[in-house]
């Protein structure tokens, strides 16, 4: 059997339909897609769902608690610390079986553990010198599709990945012109992907997915409340992760004052809420149509907030075992952290086998 994990980053359920999208749709009318999609992990953010998506674990675990990494007691980049805890490549790796990713988010290889893929492209999580490139630095969807037409793709697993659908909304917002030519163009990327698995179609099991979706965010001033803290001289550390941000208590502070600050957080102006995610780990999220920052907003779209946690979550393929995971995402509404095991499930890793 070949699993194939294909992710549309930042690409909305809500406009699959067979006119706008005729390919995801084609997948979901074989296949079986909920009808209100998946849920991400908070934060809707990108890195750490893709690090919950190969590990099975929370960001508790794999220490991505967004586009941050709070490891040792410090924030860094996911990319640098990877993701505590074994990921479906190391499961494939100690079985024997063969791996291959190809992403559009050269900082996802490493996010995800997918350098320790028998394959991996871009090659050692780099672009290569003349890689069309989109408007942040990214692959394109066309050199995506070309890296993944020039591997070889029977493989056990294959992690395929598109980056231009969250770059187009970042630019242009989600609702606009710009982002719905995005979501037809993605869409044509997406079929071509499938094209690819077709010598092997009968043998496999494709997930669909995104990790997040966005929202607009077009109030002309950013929720500073990471100066302000600053200011206040609050025991805490701040990152901004653009509708949503993390906050840390500092490992002084006890967990009365620590629920005394959130409650000043929630007080501040732009704060739309906050949920507690550990003891010393409070995420919050913006009013809508705002985000996270310093002076006027540098998106026309973003994500972050509970407002941006709906995903893509489409079981095709040709193997039978497609057909009875689809049905178990009918019965209960999957989200990031459903696929792993059902990844090591199929294709018999991990410690349960
Ligand atoms: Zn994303």
């Amino acid at each position: 059997m070949r699993v194939v994990f294909t992710v549309l980053d930042a690409f909305p359920h809500s406009v699959i339909e067979s006119e706008i999208t005729p390919n995801l749709a084609q997948q979901a009318a074989m296949g079986a897609m909920p009808a209100t999609g998946g849920e991400s992990l908070m934060l809707s953010v990108t890195y750490s769902n893709h690090a919950a998506f190969m590990t099975g674990l929370p960001p508790l675990q794999t220490g991505h608690w967004g586009n941050w990494a709070w490891i040792n007691n410090e924030f860094g980049k996911t990319y640098d610390s990877g993701p505590q805890g074994r990921t479906i490549f190391h499961d494939c790796e100690d079985a024997n079986l063969r791996s291959v990713a190809v992403v559009g988010d050269h900082k996802l290889l490493a996010t995800m553990g997918a350098l320790e893929a028998n394959v991996s492209w871009p090659p050692a999580g780099s672009p290569p010198e003349g890689t069309p490139l989109d408007a942040y630095g990214y692959p394109k969807d066309e050199a995506v599709i070309e890296a993944a037409a020039n591997t070889d793709l029977d493989a056990d697993f294959v992690l395929f990945h598109l980056n231009e659908p969250d770059t187009s909304m970042h630019m242009y917002g989600p609702d606009s012109a710009e982002a719905r030519d995005q979501y037809q163009r993605s869409d044509h990327s997406y079929g071509l992907l499938v094209d690819l698995l077709k010598p092997l179609w009968d043998d496999t099991v494709l997930i669909t997915v995104s990790d997040h979706c966005q929202e607009p965010t077009d109030h002309p001033e950013c929720v500073n409340l990471r100066d302000h803290a600053k200011n206040a001289g609050w025991p805490v550390q701040i990152r901004n992760d653009g509708t949503g941000a993390i906050v840390i208590a500092s490992e002084e502070i006890s967990e009365e004052e620590f629920a005394q600050l959130q409650l000043e957080i929630l007080r501040f102006e732009g704060v739309g809420g906050g949920v507690l995610a550990a003891p010393n780990v409070y995420l919050v999220w913006t009013e809508p149509h705002r985000m996270f920052g310093r002076g006027e907003p540098l998106t026309r779209g973003n994500h972050g907030s509970p407002r941006c946690t709906q995903q893509v979550a489409i079981v095709s393929g040709g193997h039978p075992a497609a057909r009875n995971l689809g049905a178990s995402v009918l019965r209960q509404r999957p989200g990031t952290l459903s696929w792993a095991p059902n990844i090591r499930d199929l294709l018999e890793i991990g410690a349960a086998h």
